[in-house]
């Protein structure tokens, strides 16, 4: 045997001179931030207030904000955000709410913090909340309460320990982030002349944990198709065109489609459903279709192989019915209507954003990874702007599940997290 070769160390992808260069002066703005006497009393006011914090995670899970339903709890978070000093705190005609705590800098650009205030649970879903020690209970109590508990408590430290940001900091509370609503809050938002173009970088909150860093927009295009035919009896109706099996055609001919690993890309038929008994040929059928991708282009593919996958099965169960009889009723005509629309979008890897966030979790030596999900930050980064989306630290489980929970242990780790990567994105005086 010959010698042993040196072990080979992995420190992950090589880092070319200059951007290693640039990750050093993060490094050492952070370390500047971490320093200040007034981000340490910040620091200490999280720990201080941990109990109040859990006190209104409870408050604001309580009160409903099923989609298209948040005007309450909008109200609720306008009224705090007022309390803790943010000017400029309205709601916009969505429900948004939105606070602006002023920066020293007259003229510059907003960093944003949000957190989507709906819950996927519809109205009149029983809302029981408890505490068992420092564990919360209650549906929503982590997604995303956690996340609106976390901008009240940013803001509340930054009062309480009196810092002066250079930029200002921009609160949002957004309307619609969950299932159908379809970011329609935080893309209402960024349709705004005022804010689209005055919101340098946007640091969205959701749900638990300090794990994670989302810096790619998982893009989703949902779909329901329908097929609708005359229908008629099994027996004496026999020939006419049977809209379950021009879906099953469909299914059939749309799931060969090939779809690249990367950028990862995916399709699934998630409902189907049609039909009204055994002897009957139906008289609709109807399917919910899932496309999704981190490239638009392999989005807008899918699309396009899905409405070629229907124009092909309709045409082949309508022909034999056609041939037989002149009667155009018996065939089936498909309808397709768009049901949801997430942009795709990523983070420039060289994004000072993400520089930042690298930075602060070396600071606080948090291991945290980069991934994909479909969240908030979606509108910004398919604009070609700067978002994460990142957890509010504890832990969480049973998202959208009415046995939801949220351990308020490590949130204290969150809150640093968060307030770190804010005052270095704004920049902080003495
Ligand atoms: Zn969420």
């Amino acid at each position: 045997m010959g010698p042993t070769p040196p072990a080979r160390v992995s420190f992950g992808e090589p880092i070319p001179p200059s951007e290693s260069q640039e990750q050093r002066s993060a490094q050492q703005q952070v370390a500047r931030v971490a320093g200040l006497r007034r981000v340490h009393e910040a620091f200490a006011w999280f720990r201080s207030h941990a109990r109040e914090l859990q006190d209104l995670q409870l408050e604001v899970t309580s009160i409903p904000a099923p989609p298209w339903g948040e005007a309450a709890r909008s109200e609720w978070m306008a009224r705090r955000l007022a309390e803790l000093g943010l000017s400029d705190v309205h709601r916009d005609e969505l429900g948004n709410v939105l606070g602006v705590r002023s920066g020293t800098h007259s003229g510059a650009p907003f960093i944003g913090l949000s957190a989507h205030i709906d819950t996927v649970f519809p109205a009149g879903t029983p809302i029981n909340v408890r505490r068992e020690g420092d564990k919360l209970y209650g549906p929503g109590i982590s997604d995303n309460s956690s996340g609106i508990i976390t901008l009240l408590a940013i803001a509340g430290a930054i009062k309480a320990a009196g810092i002066a940001t250079r930029a200002p900091l921009l609160f949002i509370g957004d309307v619609g982030e969950e299932g159908e609503g379809d970011l329609r809050g935080i893309r209402h938002i960024y349709q705004q002349p005022r804010w689209s173009a005055t919101i340098a970088s946007l640091v969205v909150i959701d749900g638990a944990g300090t794990d994670t860093i989302i810096a790619e927009g998982l893009g989703s295009r949902r779909y329901e198709v329908v097929v609708r035919g005359h229908g008629g009896h099994s027996w004496s109706d026999f020939g006419v065109a049977n809209p379950i099996v021009a879906l099953a055609r469909i299914i059939d001919r749309f799931t060969r489609t090939q779809v690249p690993v990367t950028p990862k890309t995916t399709y699934n038929i998630g409902i189907i459903s049609g039909g009204t008994s055994v002897n009957s040929i139906p008289e609709s059928a109807s399917m919910r279709v899932d496309l999704r991708s981190t490239s638009m282009v392999e989005i807008d593919r899918l699309e396009r192989s899905l409405r070629i996958a229907l124009d092909h099965a309709v045409d082949a169960e309508n022909q034999p019915a056609l041939a037989r009889s002149v009667r155009k009723m018996q065939a089936v005509q498909v309808e397709v209507v768009e049901i949801g629309n997430r942009p795709a979008g990523e983070l420039a890897p060289d994004a000072r954003l993400l520089k930042i966030i690298r930075a602060v979790d070396a600071q606080l030596g948090n291991a945290a990874q980069v991934q994909r999900a479909s969240t908030d930050a979606n509108i910004p980064l398919s604009l070609g702007r700067e978002a994460i989306a990142i957890g509010g630290g504890g832990s969480g489980g049973g998202a959208h599940t009415l046995q939801e929970w949220f351990d308020c242990n490590g949130r204290d780790l969150g809150l640093r997290r968060i307030l770190l990567t804010m005052l270095a994105l704004s920049g902080v005086g003495e």
